[in-house]
């Protein structure tokens, strides 16, 4: 028995582990809906951020069956170095513009420029590499907290990773673990709430410092107190190197500074504009605004609400 069940628990170990990796990438990739289809072209070169990364949406039409277009001609830009919101109800297509910008699909027609160039002529690993974003459901890793935030940079020596949990305000929470950066999150690790895992995501994403930051309704979980605090963090860092940033939020509070927003309807720009502009100009926004402002309490505390109500 002894002799049988030694192989067997070494097999047992190896096929675990290896079922574990997959399970990571499965749970990155589902959660990131990435299309393994996508392919590099012959030769493809390294995006260059000559102008600091400006993205252009030209005439998109996408879909994730063609027959069922969720933009529908669609044409934006995001200046380097601004800060650029995207409103708008539930399913019209946000989501899908942080992962088309990704290359997790390919448009259907129209084109999409970083700096120019066509993001389909890229290699892909340095369009992901110019790229981090925190994504709606951020997916963690079986492992500890630290590999959780060091998979922005691998090679980041531990003070890194400590700077960056302290700016995405998630420092003081693992420090009162008794186990620290070394507690074990994900399926069999430790619990932890929906808006510590988005702070954990934030600190990748901090410790990645990639030109191009996308936030998918990153501080959804997080109370109003805390959610400023980050804010604030993240306003600052993207000041201070000037980077590109586009910010998915339902929480208007979070996005009303703004170099430009952008409201999206039915697959197309409805307006776009500052947060003075749009509220002066009177439509969609300006009455999402004054809904939600009146949402908030004394203490400024917000109630339930989203943009969808
Ligand atoms: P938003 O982020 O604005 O809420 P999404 O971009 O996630 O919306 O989705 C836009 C629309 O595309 C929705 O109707 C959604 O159901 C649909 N959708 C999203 N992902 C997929 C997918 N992988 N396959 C098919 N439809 C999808
Ligand atoms: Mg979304």
């Amino acid at each position: 028995v002894f002799q049988l069940s030694l192989p067997l628990n070494f097999l047992g170990s190896v096929y675990r582990e290896l079922r574990q990796s997959l399970l990571d990438m499965e749970t990155l990739f589902s959660l990131q809906k990435v299309n393994v289809a996508i392919k590099e072209v012959p030769n493809a070169k390294p995006l260059q951020l000559t102008k600091g990364g400006e993205i252009k949406f030209e005439n998109v039409t996408f879909g994730y069956h063609a027959d069922r277009p969720i933009l529908k001609n669609l044409s934006l830009t995001i200046p380097a170095g601004k800060k650029i919101a995207i409103v708008g109800p539930s399913g019209c297509g946000k989501s899908t513009i942080l992962r088309l910008l990704f290359r997790f699909y390919d448009v259907q027609e129209g084109r999409i420029l970083i700096d120019d160039q066509d993001i389909r002529e890229v290699s892909l690993e340095s369009l992901r590499k110019a790229i981090g974003v925190v994504p709606q459901d951020t997916p963690l890793f079986n492992d500890s907290i630290e590999h959780n935030i060091r998979y922005g940079d691998m090679s980041a020596p531990p003070e890194k990773v400590l700077a960056a949990a302290q700016r995405a305000k998630i420092h003081d929470i693992v420090s009162a673990f008794p186990e620290g950066y070394k507690t074990m999150v994900g399926e069999r690790g430790m619990m932890i709430s929906g808006g510590e895992k988005q702070r954990l995501a934030v600190s990748r994403l901090i410790l990645k410092d990639p030109p191009l930051l996308f936030f998918d309704e990153a501080t959804s979980a997080l109370d109003t107190h805390t959610e400023q605090a980050l804010m604030a963090n993240i306003n600052s860092i993207l000041k201070e190197k000037a980077r590109t940033s586009v910010f998915v939020a339902h929480r208007l509070r979070t996005i009303y500074d703004s170099d430009k927003i952008i409201v999206l309807k039915d697959g197309l720009v409805a307006q776009s504009g500052t947060h003075r502009e749009l509220v002066d100009t009177g439509g969609v926004y300006s009455e999402l605004w004054s809904a939600q402002e009146t949402l908030f309490d004394e203490d400024g505390l917000e109630r339930e609400v989203s943009i969808e109500d």
